[in-house]
């Protein structure tokens, strides 16, 4: 199963260097999950060839403009092309005001429903559940309000071994029975062993999104054994005063939580547009935790 995300914007504050706001499309199994919506989503989608009509859910972190900027846009544009089915967003509740508010001024009735969940950002909830995965709330420590996403996905059923089913001339009536790991009593008293005839199916996978942040162990809990975490490292360790002032995390301290939640893999992001260079960032963190990539626009990363 598709588990992978596809970086959209890693820019922190302001579009620089080519680098856009941040957003992030995660596809799982073939349903796709905006995460924040900076200004220029849109036009990132379309430069890198991802029809935004495919995303039915979208979270926003927090109410940072370079987190939503992009949203109201992207919701008219869906409408003016005659998107019809349901959307539903997850983010801070004075976000469904601010989109009511700009409908309202520009006198658009969206045609689409859309369906809009308020997150809390006091403890961490599950805020979403389909077939493939769910969703839960990482509470993080910022400036204003702002959660984290952390996307789980479900254990599958069983894999069935087609070949040796049907050379054993098992019906197909059992197969859903099989799939589920149960063995089989037959009317005839004998026991088909599920172990025979399936395989495990592939290991649920986690992806943590840890928006801006100040690094702060009351979420490591949330995010532990994250098999791709995202963190954002804002500046390089020698701003680490700033950082804390304007909650963030340096590149060194992103690898740190890294270790220390036992992450497989981290994704560094929303750089500082101090840097033109982003190779220093990626050094930093791997200082710490060699398994360390930069969240480049355009690059899609799979959930190891
Ligand atoms: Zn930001
Ligand atoms: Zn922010």
């Amino acid at each position: 199963m598709k588990f992978e995300v596809t970086i959209l914007g890693s820019s922190s504050a302001t579009p620089v260097y080519n680098r856009n706001p941040t957003a992030q499309l995660l596809n799982c199994n073939e349903k796709f999950y905006l995460i924040d919506c900076g200004e220029g989503t849109q036009q990132q989608l379309i430069r890198f060839g991802i029809k935004a009509n495919k995303i039915d859910f979208v979270f926003i972190s927090h109410l940072h403009g370079d987190h939503y900027f992009g949203l109201i846009g992207l919701l008219s544009s869906l409408h003016l092309n005659g998107r019809i089915k349901p959307m539903k967003i997850f983010g801070p509740p004075a976000l469904e005001e601010i989109l009511a508010l700009q409908f309202q001024h520009s006198e658009t009735v969206i045609r689409y429903p859309i369906e809009f969940v308020a997150t809390q950002a006091d403890k961490p909830v599950q805020i979403f559940e389909n077939a493939d995965l769910t969703v839960e709330t990482i509470i993080l420590n910022h400036r204003i309000p702002c959660t984290g996403f952390k996307f789980v996905q479900k254990k599958r059923l069983r894999k069935l071994i087609i070949e040796r089913l049907e050379a054993d001339r098992v019906p197909v009536e059992y197969y859903p029975l099989l799939k589920r790991g149960a063995d089989l009593d037959l009317p005839d008293g004998s026991t088909l062993l599920n172990a025979d005839y399936t395989t495990d199916s592939e290991r649920p996978r986690t992806y943590c999104y840890c928006s801006d942040t100040l690094m702060d162990e009351r979420y490591f809990e949330s995010i532990k054994g994250a098999d791709l975490l995202y963190h954002e490292a804002t500046f390089l360790q020698d701003m680490l005063e700033r950082a804390n002032q304007t909650h963030h995390t340096t590149a060194l301290q992103a690898g740190q939580v890294a270790i220390a939640t036992g992450a497989v893999k981290l994704l560094i992001g929303h750089f500082s547009s101090r840097y033109k260079a982003l190779p220093p960032l990626l050094d930093e963190a791997r200082t710490v935790f060699e398994n360390t990539e930069l969240a480049l626009e355009g690059n899609t990363y799979s959930v190891p």
